[in-house]
């Protein structure tokens, strides 16, 4: 299984949605749609599914490291 964290850069934060629209598990919006995920560290068997998530926000303020177990 993979530790991931997941950074957004949400004072960027357009408020599309698009990334919660791709993993309403990981990212949390506010009520305007704003991502409110600033910092989030997960495990998952399913990499692919985070990288289309953090892939789909279209100011590319969303990036994936892995880490350290
Ligand atoms: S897709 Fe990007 S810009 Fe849009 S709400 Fe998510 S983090 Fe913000």
């Amino acid at each position: 299984m993979a530790k991931l964290i997941i950074k957004t850069e949400t004072s960027r934060c357009m408020g599309h949605a698009m990334c919660a629209n791709a993993a309403s598990d990981i990212f949390e919006l506010d009520d305007n749609g704003y991502n409110m995920t600033e910092i989030r560290e997960i495990e998952t068997d399913d990499v692919d599914y985070v990288r289309r998530a953090v892939a789909s926000c279209p100011e590319v303020i969303i990036t994936l490291e892995e880490a350290d177990s």
